[in-house]
């Protein structure tokens, strides 16, 4: 299997910044699957203009397929426009718009059904680390983002929500005991796939937490809006 990264650009970039990242995005990769999650309204032209070893995802969905939902997008569009992976529970969704387990679910299974990739998304608040009981909080979120999925390839990205977008990385042990916890789950549930850690991971430091054991990849934000995510995107390369 492969190494998973991928960006997310968030609510940032305009068609400046895609045409410096096509200008970017040369280089060759042999052993990583690179994807960029980009704002719906420019999927279609990173699609024309990404290389085919960079994939364009979305980063959320609707958890409805169709009907009276005012400024969703659906799976079924995104498919029709080629996005066949999508980033999935981002912390963004669940803190800022309130995206419940049960929200995440629905749009889990509705990946499944039409046959998108989601990369479910799963971190604990700062309280919850500082307190101790990060474990069981991490495995009540798995629990309830998968709910009756079993028997599938599932990618999961790791990110303390406190790690994100501010320069401050778990030391390599606490990624890699999250990392450890979460495919003991998935073996539980006859789920595999990779498991990849998000939260500050820059230019300086992705060498080295690259060496985590059991860690398959990156989720980069801050760091893939600009050309830093290359080095990034191409740190298993080495
Ligand atoms: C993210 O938002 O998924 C993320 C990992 O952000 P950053 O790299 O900026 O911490």
């Amino acid at each position: 299997m492969k190494n998973l990264v991928g960006g997310n650009w968030k609510l940032n970039n305009s068609m400046q910044e895609i045409l410096m990242a096509e200008r970017c995005f040369n280089f060759t990769l042999k052993n990583t699957e690179c994807f960029v999650g980009v704002p719906y309204i420019y999927i279609e032209e990173c699609l024309r203009r990404f290389p085919k070893n960079i994939r364009v995802a979305a980063q959320n969905f609707s958890e409805y397929e169709n009907g009276a939902y005012t400024g969703e997008v659906s799976i079924v569009q995104l498919k029709e426009f080629g996005v066949n992976l999508s980033i999935l529970g981002h912390s963004e969704r669940r803190q800022i718009f309130n995206e419940s387990d049960a929200t995440i679910n629905n749009k889990l299974k509705i990946a499944m059904k039409y046959g998108v990739e989601p990369v479910l998304c799963l971190g604990e608040p700062h309280n919850y680390r500082k307190r101790g009981d990060y474990i069981d909080y991490l495995e009540n979120q798995y629990t309830n983002s998968i709910g009756e999925i079993r028997n599938t390839t599932l990618d999961i990205a790791y990110e303390p929500v406190w790690a994100i977008g501010n320069d401050v990385t778990p030391e390599e042990h606490e990624i890699e005991e999250v990392h450890k916890k979460i495919f003991d789950w998935n073996k539980k549930n006859r789920i595999s796939g990779r498991i990849i850690y998000g939260g500050s991971v820059n230019k300086s430091n992705a060498f080295r937490l690259s060496k985590i054991q059991g860690l398959d990849g990156f989720l980069v934000g801050n760091a893939s809006l600009d050309e830093d995510f290359v080095q990034i995107a191409t740190v298993f390369e080495k």
